[in-house]
């Protein structure tokens, strides 16, 4: 039996690509494609030639992250071509092709798997820099298949973005597991929404008073910053959001012997540019997440 073909082809598609990055995670809802998003504005910022790929079968939400929504993809005789956010950053994913982006995507077993190989396998992503992949959470055999096409392609390896919170630290414990069974290498883990990040100039502050009614402070408590100590105003409370706070992904990397790269806060101003399909790098107002993501991307 000669090699299989689909393999084959996928290889010789992804030729012209120089860097393959997975991000993954063990399982939904960690900011998984909200970092394989800022990962590529971030990397098409520096003048790469970037491709994001969106298997995510179950949850495409790159469409709207990078603001593509309602977008069609078309093809070529030399497969299918990317929507470009910019000249320099081409975007595939399944959401292009549901009519309706409030229909659940029920396909299943081999039907999906499909669909993936063929994402993997027919994009003219021409001459990349980085091709980031947005890849299903999770470890079940139908992974199996799909980081099989993924390994083809050659990957540099895997990325794994996780909450601090233990449950999803089991399920990265998992995620790394099956990485090293299927053979694909762990770049490190991202620890998102580490810790909660508010500056004080635009907080509101309440107080409860005797009845038991909650009373707005906010003027008076920068009213006291404002007069007293008015080079505090710029800083910010960093609260823990999980029980047992920020730091649990560095501990397990230290026990695991896995590259940490570093926490992105939970950050409200990050999610509305994620929502409004923006980068956040540039953006004033989401400077400490920008500057977090910024040391991570550093140390891939
Ligand atoms: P996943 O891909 O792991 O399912 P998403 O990237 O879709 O997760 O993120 C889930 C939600 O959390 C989204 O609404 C996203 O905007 C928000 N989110 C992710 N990371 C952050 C963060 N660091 N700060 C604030 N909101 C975040």
């Amino acid at each position: 039996k000669g090699p299989d073909p689909d393999l084959v082809a996928i290889e010789e598609r992804m030729r012209t690509v120089k860097h393959k990055i997975l991000v993954l995670s063990g399982k939904g809802g960690v900011g998984k494609s909200t970092f394989a998003a800022q990962l590529s504005f971030a990397l098409a910022g520096l003048d790469k030639q970037i491709g994001l790929l969106d298997i995510d079968i179950c949850g495409p939400s790159i469409p709207k992250m990078l603001g593509l929504e309602g977008q069609e993809i078309h093809q070529s005789n030399l497969g299918w071509s990317p929507v470009y956010v910019e000249d320099n950053l081409g975007v595939m994913s399944i959401g292009f092709m549901l009519p309706d982006p409030d229909e659940a995507v029920i396909w299943r077993g081999p039907r999906k798997n499909g669909l993936i190989k063929q994402f993997v396998k027919d994009v003219d992503w021409g001459d990349l820099d980085y091709l980031v992949v947005d890849a299903p959470p999770g470890t079940s055999d139908e992974h199996i298949s799909i980081m099989q096409y993924l390994k083809a392609s050659n990957v540099d390896g895997a990325i794994i973005v996780t909450t601090p919170q233990e449950v999803s630290l089991i399920d990265v414990r998992k995620e790394i597991n099956f990485c090293k069974k299927v053979g694909i290498k762990v770049l490190g883990v991202v620890e998102n929404m580490s810790e909660l990040r508010q500056q004080l100039e635009s907080a509101e502050f309440k107080s409860v008073d005797a009845q038991g009614e909650e009373q707005d402070v906010t003027n008076e408590v920068l009213d006291v910053l404002k007069s007293h100590a008015p080079h505090l105003l710029s800083s910010f409370v960093a609260t823990s959001v999980f029980y047992g706070g920020a730091g649990g992904a560095e501990k397990m990397c230290k026990q695991i012997k896995v590259p940490f790269l570093g926490r992105i806060p939970l950050d409200p101003k990050l999610g509305k540019a994620a929502d409004e399909g923006r980068s956040c790098f540039g953006d004033r107002d989401c400077s400490a997440s920008a500057a977090a993501l910024r040391t991570v991307i550093n140390r891939i």
